[in-house]
């Protein structure tokens, strides 16, 4: 039996972490956990409170404090479960993602959430995937990943995915908004988007999530190999 291991997955949004986390994940027998729809979550509960960004960060932090998360798999699929409720499509409504963007630069709501993403991964045989994972949640991880692409790939990627549901969104609004997160997410003060010094940079652009969740696995299982010997 190989020793497992704690994976974070870090990156740009767009950049194909998710399906790319859970790809790996399914591979390795492993849990997967997804940091960003926790921050989704306090936004939509935000939301749905009438809490506003600018007004009641206070609020919109405690908030983050009182949630109980859990990720169940529902029809084959892994959900989000807040308090008992699943708000796994709730939390995927571009409006939500805008505004978690926002939530997520608050250090209250990072300080809150931080210890429930450290609980999660409390057993080895996890990827957890985000932005912080690397360099601040889990900075003693066993493999970390920095997964990248350039920005308009990432932006057609999304645009691809949500043209479907969303058909009023244009390719350009799918862009300008990707930046934006882009930007806010880098140059916060609290836990901004970094590579971690030790993580290996995966830049995706022209290769299929096959391929990058294959180099990842071959990584990963090097290195159970490495802990077994
Ligand atoms: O990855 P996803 O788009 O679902 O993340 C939603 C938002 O949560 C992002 O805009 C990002 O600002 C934030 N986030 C974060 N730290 C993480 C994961 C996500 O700040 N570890």
């Amino acid at each position: 039996m190989s020793r497992k291991l704690t994976i974070a997955i870090d990156g740009p949004a767009g950049a194909g972490k998710s399906s790319t986390a859970r790809g790996v994940a399914e591979r390795l027998g492993y849990v997967y956990v997804d940091t960003g729809a926790m921050y989704r979550a306090v936004a939509y509960l935000a939301m749905q409170a009438g809490l506003s960004t600018e007004r009641d960060t206070k609020a919109i932090g405690e908030l983050a404090g009182k949630m109980q998360v859990e990720f169940r798999r529902v029809e084959e699929q892994q959900h989000i479960f807040v308090n008992g409720e699943d708000l796994e499509d709730k939390v995927r409504l571009p409006e939500v993602g805008a505004m978690s963007s926002a939530v997520s630069a608050m250090p209250l709501v990072r300080k809150n959430l931080l210890q429930t993403q450290r609980d999660l991964a409390r057993d080895p045989g996890v990827v957890m995937e985000g932005r912080d994972i690397g360099t601040v949640v889990l900075p003693g991880a066993d493999l970390k990943i920095f997964l990248t692409a350039s920005a308009e790939e990432r932006a057609r990627r999304r645009f691809e995915q949500t043209k479907d549901q969303h058909p009023d969104l244009t390719f350009e609004q799918v862009l300008a908004n990707q930046l934006e997160r882009d930007q806010r997410d880098s140059s916060r003060e609290v836990a901004p988007l970094k590579k971690a010094e030790d993580a290996v940079e995966i830049v995706s652009d022209g290769m299929s999530l096959e391929q990058v969740i294959d180099r990842i696995v071959a990584i990963a299982r090097a290195k159970e190999a490495e802990a077994d010997a």
